[in-house]
C-alpha cells in the first residue's frame, strides 16, 4: 500500500505478506526447493479448516516448518521446527486444523467467506513450491495464487486444484460467492472477482489492468505469470497483493480513485515482491513506490509534489525517537515506518536515478528483475547490479543511505562579485549538511537579472564549495526546487498541515464538553496533554497548540471562520513566535460528527484546513507553500547582523497575531506604500480576515468610502466625495495601490480620522473653542499625561509648528495632536468590537505610532491588544524603542503628478490664480495671477478637487486645456506637456501644512 492521500484509503489494512517470512539464503533452483502438497476442507459453520500437509525436503537442505499460532500440528515434531539436512529427499507429513472466527486476526472462515492470507498450513519458511487441493461448498469460488486451476464438483461440493509452478512465500485462500468477470490481453488471463455483480466496474478495472500490465511490461519485463486477477475481500477493508492477485477491501474497491492509485501499486508488487522476492530489508515498498506511486504523478507532471509530500511526512512523522536507517525497515506499522520504508526508499531510488541517468537506472531496474524473478535479492544485490550497470562506485551512496538515521540539512552561503567580462557575476557558494553526512547532488538554480543558470553541487563530504560565472546581476538561489534530494525542508517549504499535528504531540487546550471526549483520547495517544489555563502564550511555547471547541476570547488571530453549514472545522496554522510548532483549532457541532471525521483524520495529513457536514468532507483544502530552498543575494549588509535580518514575509508573519497592526509611514515616500501593501497582502494570502484603518479618510466619509469599494462610485467621484485633495492632498497614486487591493479583496476600509474642521480648530484655538455639538464627535476620555510623548511633540513643533499660523500656541497643538491620536484610536476600537473576528492593518504616519504614544497606547488602553507598531524608515532609526520592527523598503520612484504650478484660491466662479511659479507648466503656457480658472479640460471647475481630480488622471506628456476669465475675455490655454522631473512634492503631514500643499495644485 502507499502513504494515501486521501481518508477512504484508512480503511486499508497494513499489508505484510511480503515480509512475513525472515530471509533465508538465495535459491537458485526450483530443484533446490522444498515442495509442499497440501489438501484443505473447511467446515464454514465451525470455521474450521482440516488438512494434510506432505513435504518434500531437499537432500542437504535444513527446513524450518512455521504456521499461524492458531493453526494445531500434529506431526513427526509436533507443532514446528527444523527438519533435514538429510542425504537424500525425504517427505515430512503432518496433519493440521484450525479456527478462525475472529477477522481482527486477519484471518477468517465463516459461512459469508474465507480469508486466509498466508501461514494457514504448516509450510517451510521461506521459498518453496506449492500445490494446493481445497474442497468447499459449490457456492463459493474459490481464487489463491495460480496459473490455472482445475475443479471438480461432488454434490454439493467442488474440489479446486491450483496450478502454480513458481517459487513462492505462502499460498493464500480467498473464497466468497463471487461474480467473476474475465478478459484476455497482453498473452494473460485477467479476472475481477466482485461481490455484488456490477459489470462496469468490472470492465473498468479490466481495462485499467490491462494498461498496467503493459506499462510494466515495458518498464521492467514481462509479467511473470499467466494470470492477473483483482478480488473484493468479503470480510475486512485490506490492500493485499499476492502472487498473481489483489484483495481490496469490498468499499475500497468501488472507490474511483483506487483504480490509479492502490491498483498500480499492488500491480507492480507481482514484478517486486512477489516477482523477485525481499531477502532481508524490505527495499521492494521503496521500489514499487517509486516506480508506481511516484511515477503516476510525474506522468503528470507533479512528480516534484509527490516528492515534497514524501519530504513533509518524513519530517511531520519522523521523530529521533521513531527513526530508523533504511536497512532495518521490514514493513510498516505507523506513519514513521511508513515514512522511511516508502518515502524515504522511494527517495533513494529517484537520487539513484538523478545519478546514473534513467537510461542506465532502468537498465538496472530491468537487469533486477531478469536476474532475481523467483528467487530473493537484498540490497547487496541491487548494489551491486546498479555499480555493474552503471560503472560507478556506489559504496559511499548506499552506505550512507542504507546505514545512517536521518535526512541532511543543508546550510547555503553565498557572494558575490564582478568578473572580468563587463556584466558577468563570479557566484560563489559554500554548502554544508549539518548533521550526518550523505552523499548528495544538489540542484542549484543561480538566477540572475538576465536569466538562470543551473549548476549541480555535488555533495561528497560535509562542505562543499563551488564557483559559477554568470551574466547579469545575481538575484537568488533556487536549490531543489523538484525535491529531488532526500533533505529536511527548510520552513517556507514546510507549510502547517495535519502531517505536522499529528506527527509531534504538545498540548491541547479547552473542549470541555463531551462532544471532544473521543478526539482527546485520541490526541493523548499522539502526544497531547491537556493543560487548564485557557490560553498559553503562544510566545511561550515551541509545542503544538489544540484549541479545542471555542476559541479562547484572548487567541490569536490566525484561523478563518468556519464555512456555513460545517459541522465540524479543523484549520492548522503556524504559530508565528516558533515556526517548527503548530497551532491548531477543532471545533466540531457533535460527539456524532466528531466520531465520523476521527477514523479519516489519520490520512488526511496533507491538508491544512477541513470542514465536514453531515460525516462527509466538504472542506479540504491543502496549504500554499514556496517550491525549493530561496536564498537572496543582497547587495551589501552594512553594520547589520545579517543572520538577524528579517525578510518583508516574516515581518509579516511575526506581527500577523496581533489585533491591530500600525504600519507608521512617512507620507510621500512610495515605498513605504508599497512595503504596506506587501504586508497586508500577506496577511490576506495566509488567510487572515483584514479590515484596513487608514488616517487619511474622515469619518464622516465612510460612506462614500464603502460605496466606491462596492464599485457604486467611480475614482474620479470617489475622490471629490471624499474631498481627498483638500482632506489629505497627498498624491493619490501613493495610496491607490492599497484601496485597489482592498477594493479587489473586498477588505473594509475604514476612515479613522476625525473631521479635519475640528482638529483645525482646536489647533488654532485649543479644545475649549468646540461647540458642544462638536464635542459630541470626539472621544470622550483623552489622556494627556504621557510626558515622554509631550516632550517627542514638543520637539517636532519647535521644529516645524510654531512658525504656523494655523496653531495658536504648542498647548493648543499638543491638544489637537492628542485628540488627532484618541479619535483614531477610539475608531480602530469601536470598528473592531463590532467585527470580532476581523483584525486592523492601521495606515498611519509614523508620528502618531512612534514609541507607541500616540494611537497605539490608546488603542491598548480601551482594552484592544496585543498591538504591533512597524515603524517604516531607513537604517538610521535603528531605536530598539520606537516599534517593534523597522522595515527599510528599498526607495521607490514615487508615482507622477502633474502640476500647473500656481497657488490658487476658490473664488465664486472659479479658482482664482494667486501666484505663477516660475519654470513651470503653467508660466510655460500663459497663466498669469489674477486668471480665473473656470473649466479644465472643458469641465467646469469650481473647488480645488475639481482641478486636481482632472489633473491626476495625467500622465507625463500629456496637456491639459485650461479655461480662465482674464478680465473680461475668455480664453482657453494648453498647459504642458507635464514633465516627470517637476514632480517633488513633499508637504508635511500636520494640518497647516496640508492646507498649504492643496493650495498649489
Ligand atoms: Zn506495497
Amino acid at each position: 500500500m502507499e502513504n494515501h492521500p486521501t481518508w477512504i484509503k484508512a480503511l486499508l489494512m497494513v499489508a505484510l505478506v511480503l515480509s512475513l517470512a525472515l530471509p533465508t539464503k538465495t535459491q537458485a533452483q526450483k530443484e533446490d526447493l522444498p515442495r509442499v502438497t497440501a489438501m484443505a476442507k473447511f467446515d464454514l459453520k465451525a470455521h474450521r479448516v482440516i488438512g494434510k500437509v506432505t513435504i518434500l525436503v531437499p537432500a542437504s537442505k535444513k527446513v524450518r516448518i512455521v504456521a499461524d499460532s492458531l493453526v494445531r500440528i500434529k506431526g513427526p515434531k509436533g507443532k514446528e521446527g527444523h527438519f533435514g539436512p538429510y542425504a537424500k529427499p525425504k517427505r515430512v507429513t503432518f496433519k493440521f486444523s484450525a479456527t478462525f472466527q475472529n477477522p481482527a486476526t486477519g484471518s477468517y472462515i465463516g459461512p459469508e467467506g474465507i480469508v486466509l492470507p498466508s501461514s494457514w498450513f504448516p509450510q517451510p519458511e521461506g521459498l518453496a513450491l506449492y500445490r494446493l487441493t481445497a474442497t468447499l461448498p459449490s457456492r463459493l469460488t474459490v481464487v489463491s495464487s495460480m496459473d490455472r486451476v482445475f475443479q471438480k464438483k461432488e454434490g454439493a461440493k467442488t474440489t479446486y486444484t491450483f496450478y502454480f509452478p513458481h517459487p513462492c512465500k505462502t499460498i493464500p485462500l480467498i473464497a466468497a460467492p463471487y461474480h467473476l468477470s474475465m478478459a484476455q490481453a497482453q498473452g494473460i488471463t485477467l479476472a475481477v472477482y466482485l461481490l455484488e455483480k456490477d459489470e462496469d466496474l468490472a470492465q473498468r478495472y479490466l481495462l485499467a489492468m490491462a494498461q498496467y500490465v503493459k506499462e510494466y511490461n515495458d518498464l521492467v519485463g514481462p509479467y511473470p505469470y499467466r494470470r492477473l486477477a483483482v478480488v473484493a475481500n468479503p470480510i475486512m477493508e485490506t490492500g493485499y497483493a499476492f502472487p498473481t492477485f489483489t484483495l481490496l477491501g469490498r468499499h475500497v474497491i468501488r472507490l474511483p480513485f483506487i483504480l490509479h492509485t492502490s491498483l498500480p501499486h499492488e500491480i507492480l508488487h507481482n514484478w517486486f515482491g512477489n516477482g523477485v522476492y525481499v531477502k532481508g530489508s524490505n527495499w521492494c515498498e521503496g521500489l514499487v513506490s517509486y516506480l508506481a506511486d511516484q511515477r503516476m504523478a510525474e506522468k503528470k507532471g507533479e512528480g516534484w509534489r509527490y516528492r515534497h509530500r514524501t519530504l513533509v511526512n518524513y519530517q511531520a512523522y519522523v521523530t529521533p525517537d521513531k527513526d530508523l536507517p533504511l536497512i532495518q525497515f521490514q514493513g510498516k506499522y505507523d506513519p514513521a515506518s511508513q515514512a522511511i520504508g516508502y518515502g524515504k526508499g522511494a527517495m533513494v531510488f529517484h537520487m539513484l536515478r538523478k545519478k546514473l541517468g534513467d537510461e542506465t537506472f532502468s537498465q538496472a531496474i530491468r537487469e533486477l528483475y531478469k536476474n532475481y524473478l523467483f528467487k530473493e535479492a537484498g540490497w547487496q544485490e541491487i548494489g551491486t547490479l546498479m555499480e555493474e550497470t552503471s560503472g560507478q562506485d556506489l559504496s559511499s551512496f548506499f552506505q550512507a543511505w542504507l546505514y545512517k538515521r536521518g535526512v541532511p540539512w543543508l546550510q547555503v552561503r553565498v557572494r558575490t562579485a564582478k568578473a572580468e567580462k563587463k556584466g558577468n557575476y563570479l557566484v560563489y557558494i559554500t554548502m554544508e549538511e549539518r548533521g550526518p553526512q550523505f552523499p548528495l547532488q544538489v540542484p542549484v538554480i543561480i538566477e540572475t537579472a538576465k536569466g538562470k543558470k543551473k549548476v549541480t553541487l555535488d555533495m561528497e563530504k560535509k562542505q562543499v564549495k563551488a564557483k559559477a560565472e554568470v551574466e547579469g546581476k545575481p538575484q537568488r538561489l533556487l536549490i531543489d526546487p523538484d525535491y529531488d534530494v532526500m533533505r529536511r525542508l527548510t520552513l517556507p517549504e514546510y507549510p502547517p498541515l495535519v502531517a505536522r499535528v499529528l506527527g509531534s504531540g504538545g498540548f491541547m487546550v479547552g473542549g470541555n464538553s463531551q462532544v471532544y471526549t473521543p478526539l482527546k483520547a485520541f490526541l493523548r495517544q499522539k502526544g497531547y496533554r491537556e493543560v487548564d489555563s485557557s490560553l498559553i502564550p503562544l510566545e511561550n511555547t515551541s509545542q503544538n497548540i489544540i484549541y479545542l471547541g471555542e476559541l479562547p476570547t484572548n487567541s490569536p488571530y490566525l484561523f478563518h471562520r468556519p464555512p456555513k453549514g460545517a459541522s465540524l472545522y479543523m484549520e492548522v496554522q503556524e504559530n508565528p513566535y516558533h515556526q517548527e510548532a503548530t497551532v491548531t483549532w477543532i471545533t466540531s457541532a457533535s460527539l456524532r460528527e466528531t466520531r465520523r471525521f476521527l477514523p479519516k483524520l489519520p490520512h488526511l495529513g496533507a491538508y491544512q484546513t477541513l470542514a465536514t457536514s453531515q460525516g462527509r468532507l466538504s472542506t479540504m483544502e491543502k496549504p500554499h507553500f514556496l517550491r525549493g530552498i530561496r536564498i537572496a543575494i543582497q547587495d551589501q549588509a552594512v553594520g547589520v547582523n545579517l543572520k538577524s535580518l528579517l525578510s518583508l514575509a516574516q515581518v509579516a508573519r511575526a506581527v500577523s497575531p496581533s489585533r491591530v497592526i500600525f504600519l507608521g509611514e512617512e507620507h510621500p515616500e512610495y515605498g513605504h506604500h508599497l512595503a504596506q501593501l506587501d504586508i497586508i497582502r500577506w496577511l490576506v494570502e495566509h488567510g487572515h480576515q483584514v479590515a484596513i484603518g487608514m488616517e487619511m479618510f474622515q469619518k464622516p466619509f465612510q460612506k462614500v468610502i464603502d460605496q466606491y469599494l462596492e464599485g457604486k462610485l467611480d475614482l474620479a467621484q470617489f475622490l471629490k466625495e471624499t474631498e481627498y485633495f483638500s482632506r489629505w492632498g497627498f498624491n493619490y497614486k501613493l495610496y491607490k495601490p492599497i484601496v485597489d487591493f482592498a477594493k479587489e479583496h473586498k477588505l473594509p476600509i475604514v476612515a479613522l480620522n476625525i473631521s479635519r474642521e475640528i482638529t483645525q480648530k482646536v489647533a488654532k484655538e485649543g479644545l475649549k473653542a468646540l461647540t458642544p455639538e462638536e464635542k459630541k464627535e470626539i472621544p470622550q476620555h483623552l489622556d494627556f499625561s504621557n510626558e515622554s510623548y509631550r516632550q517627542y511633540l514638543k520637539r517636532v513643533y519647535e521644529a516645524h509648528g510654531n512658525s504656523q499660523k494655523d496653531i495658536k500656541d504648542f498647548e493648543a497643538f499638543y491638544q489637537s495632536q492628542i485628540l488627532w491620536d484618541e479619535g483614531m484610536a477610539q475608531s480602530i476600537v469601536d470598528y473592531l468590537s463590532r467585527h470580532p473576528d476581523r483584525q486592523m492593518v492601521v495606515i498611519v504616519g509614523k508620528g502618531h505610532v512612534a514609541y507607541g504614544y500616540g494611537v497605539p497606547s490608546r488603542v491598548e488602553r480601551r482594552g484592544i491588544q496585543p498591538c504591533s507598531i512597524v515603524i517604516l524608515g531607513n537604517d538610521q532609526e535603528l531605536d530598539p524603542n520606537m516599534g517593534d520592527y523597522l522595515v527599510v523598503p528599498p526607495s521607490s520612484e514615487p508615482p507622477f503628478s502633474a502640476k500647473l504650478g500656481v497657488i490658487i484660491k476658490e473664488d465664486k466662479d472659479g479658482l482664482l490664480i494667486k501666484m505663477v511659479l516660475p519654470h513651470t507648466p503653467a508660466q510655460r503656457g500663459g497663466l498669469r495671477k489674477g486668471d480665473l480658472i473656470i473649466r479644465a479640460d472643458r469641465q467646469r471647475v469650481k473647488k480645488v478637487e475639481d482641478l486636481r481630480a482632472i489633473l491626476y488622471q495625467k500622465n507625463p506628456g500629456d496637456t491639459v486645456k485650461i479655461t480662465i476669465k482674464r478680465g473680461k475675455r475668455t480664453k482657453t490655454l494648453t498647459i504642458g506637456p507635464f514633465r516627470t522631473k517637476e514632480e517633488k512634492q513633499k508637504p508635511y503631514h500636520h494640518p497647516k501644512a496640508e492646507t498649504e500643499s492643496k493650495k498649489n495644485p
